[in-house]
This record gives C-alpha cells, structure tokens and sequence, in this order.
C-alpha cells in the first residue's frame, strides 16, 4: 500500500494558548529535520491542530517512519492513504481495497470513523460511518463492528480529497527540542551519560555536550566513541555542538597535590567548573550528569554533595533513582548500548585511587584543594584556551 501522507499527532496538554504555536512551529522545524536525509520530498505543515507531511511520488517509507518516531513531541504517526473524492460508490471500493490490503487476516473488529472537514459533502459522518462499514462487512463477513474497543479504528477525514488512515505508529513522546531551553551534558563514554542526555532532550531542551579526555592516557579511540555517543544522541535530540576538553594536566597536577583517596571527587568538581563556565559562555541554564545514587563511591549522596559544591547552574541527574538494569534498558531501546560497551579507557578510571573516600566532607575536599596553588587557575584557562569542539549531526 502506498502512503501519501503522514498524519502526525501530537499531546495538546500544557500547549494551550501563546505557547501552541510556539511548539507547533519547533515540531514542525524538527520534523522537516528528520526527514532531510530520507529519500524523497517532503511537504511537512501545520493545519487544523494537526501537523500533515505530503510525501512525494517515490519515497523511502521505512526509513521516513524511522526518523519520525525519533521527534519528540509526536505521540502518534498515522499512514494516510489520500483519495480523490469520485462519489460514495468509489470511496467504498476505496475503503474495502484500503481494508484487505492493510489487514490480510480479517479476523477482526473495527469502527468507521468520519469527520466531514468538507460540510457539503452530500453524506453526514453518521451516514458515512454506517454506510462504509455496511460494505466492508458485506465483502468481508468475517470482520465484526464493535464501536467501544475495536480492533481497527478506520479514520476517514473527507476534505478536498479523501484521508484514510487506521495505523498509528507510536510516537517518542515528549516534547520538541527547542522548547525548553539548553542544557550541557557532561558526557562520557559509558552508558548513563547519553541515556541522560536523551531523558533531558525528551523534555524539549536542546543539548551541549562537554567530553573530558587525557591524552596519552585515553586515546583517539576513545574520543572517537564519544563522538559517535553524541551522534547517536544527536538522532533525537538535534545536533549537538561537542567540546572536547584536555584534563591531563589538571589530573596530573590534582594526582600530585592532593590526597588519592579524594582524587575522584576532586577531579569531578573540576570537570564540573569547566562544563560550568562553557554552560553559562553559550547561555545553557543547567549541567546534565549521568550519575545515579550509590552506583559508585563518586555517587554517594556525600559525593553529590561535594560535586553540587562547585556549582551555580542547577545539576540535572535524570538517572538518578534508576538502577543499572533500567538505564541499559533504555540505552538499548535508544541504541546507545553496544557502543558504550565497546573497551576504551576512562580518564576517571586512569586515575582512580585504590580505595576512594565513599563519603567525603565538603569541608576536608576544599580544604585539599587549597593545596593547588595559582597554577591551577592557569592549567583552567589552558584547558578552556585549548578546547575542541566539534559539531555532531
Ligand atoms: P557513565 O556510564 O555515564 O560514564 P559512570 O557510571 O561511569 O557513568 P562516573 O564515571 O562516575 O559514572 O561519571 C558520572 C558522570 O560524570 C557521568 O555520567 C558523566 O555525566 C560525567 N563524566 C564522567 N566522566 C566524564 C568524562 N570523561 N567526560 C565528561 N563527563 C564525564
Ligand atoms: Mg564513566
């Protein structure tokens, strides 16, 4: 069956008034994204509560699907077949060729719903409901009509042209990005920084991403995963512009300074500072980590406690009540998973102590950290001075 057009259906709760058209023209926006690299033309426009995209004569379905069960702020994506309106007799061949294509096996019930866009149609809805299920179920006598909880809930919008549709493909949800804001993920290489990036992006907020690397010590390799992390992060979320900061000195220093056991949280406040200062330069109004309570020494309330210190942008931790199983759960479904499993080295794991405090005192942590002198600040603006940054699609 050919599709012309996808209907696309959004949650209308807390879009009412100023704000609609506000999320109706980023949805739209992301939706013309979305399908910029699938094969074909896409007319993509908003009408009536509804956001409508005419697909051209050849297309890549599969893949226009694909792509569009990615935007969030779609709560559904229904296939329209679109027919030209050549009387009732026609439209009930239409609809009876629309039903045995879409639905081989006919062991089913269904409901015909009819909304009349087009007033002087010379049928009401109610006719139109009763007289197309009347002929589906004279052709297909195994199909039963249950109007309360039908298996197929056959739409027939009649407009200029005729809109059937009874598919609806489950959308991402959530809101469209551009919506809320912009945030800066610190994103590392392993599985719960990009599944936080995701939850953050569902919310309508669009993403910044800070990588900390330690060359010798992590590899190209390594830089390169997270790369490709944020590429597949960026297929929801929209492109990310990626710094890539260099902390080998400012761990080597910390590594020579300061206690090992505090060396992690240590290092964390000033990943925190860097991805604060690139935050506020490029106006994101908060930090997204990956972390998760109790998952690692760094991760005790303490450690939170000791990493919030640093901070004056709200701290976003999506994952924060979630256990392991749930975040692979939701790295596999996103398809984040197989590549956060592929080895490379961390350079929080490089430096990492032997026994690390589980439950620091802020006080102690800025008390060792006074032990750096001005150098420290120095090594910051370096760090800040030598920033890649790369922008991810
Ligand atoms: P992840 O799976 O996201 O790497 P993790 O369980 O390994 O998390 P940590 O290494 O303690 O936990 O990191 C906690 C959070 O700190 C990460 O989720 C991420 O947001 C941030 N982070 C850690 N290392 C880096 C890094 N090298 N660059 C940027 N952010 C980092
Ligand atoms: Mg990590």
């Amino acid at each position: 069956m050919r599709f012309h057009t996808f209907l696309l259906k959004y949650g209308e709760i807390g879009i009412k008034g100023k704000n609609r058209y506000l999320f109706e023209d980023a949805l739209v926006r992301r939706v013309k994204k979305a399908l910029e690299d699938v094969d074909g033309t896409f007319q993509v426009y908003k009408s009536q509560a509804r956001i409508y995209v005419d697909c051209s004569e050849e297309y890549d379905y599969e893949e226009a699907v694909e792509q569009l069960t990615r935007v969030f702020g779609l709560v559904g994506i229904c296939p329209v077949v679109r027919m030209e309106d050549r009387g009732f007799e026609q439209l009930k061949k239409d609809v009876v060729a629309y039903m045995d294509e879409v639905y081989p096996d006919k062991d089913l019930t269904f409901k015909v719903e009819a909304r009349r866009a087009k007033k002087t149609y010379p049928k009401t809805s109610m006719e139109i409901n009763c007289d197309l299920g009347e002929a589906i179920l004279e052709v297909f006598p195994q199909t039963r009509v249950d109007v309360h909880h039908p298996d197929v809930m056959l739409h027939v919008e009649v407009r200029n042209e005729i809109y059937v549709y009874s598919q609806i493909i489950p959308g991402a949800g959530g809101m469209p990005v551009g919506t809320n804001g912009k945030a800066t993920l610190l994103l590392s290489g392993g599985i719960d920084s990009p599944v936080a990036g995701y939850m953050i992006a569902k919310r309508g907020v669009e993403i910044e991403a800070v990588y900390f690397h330690a060359p010798p010590y992590t590899s190209e390799r390594a830089k390169e995963k997270v790369v490709d992390l944020a590429k597949l992060v960026a297929r929801y979320a929209g492109p990310i512009k990626l710094y890539v900061v260099n902390f080998t000195d400012i761990q080597l220093y910390i590594y020579d300074q300061c206690p090992h056991d505090e060396l992690t949280i240590i290092m964390r406040r000033y990943m925190m500072r860097i991805a604060e200062h690139f935050a506020k330069k490029d106006g994101c109004l908060g930090l997204i980590t990956g972390e998760s309570i109790g998952q690692v020494a760094s991760q005790t309330m303490q450690s939170l406690a000791a990493t919030n210190d640093v901070c004056t942008l709200p701290v976003y931790r999506p994952l924060i009540g979630y256990d392991k199983r749930e975040i692979v759960e939701i790295a596999e479904k996103i398809g984040t998973f197989e590549t956060s499993i592929q080895p490379y080295e961390d350079c929080c794991t490089i430096f990492v102590a032997k026994h690390p405090v589980t439950k620091p005192n802020v006080e102690v942590i800025r008390r060792s950290e006074e032990r750096l002198t001005e150098k420290i600040e120095a090594l910051l603006e370096t760090a800040v001075d030598t920033v890649q940054v790369i922008q991810v699609e």
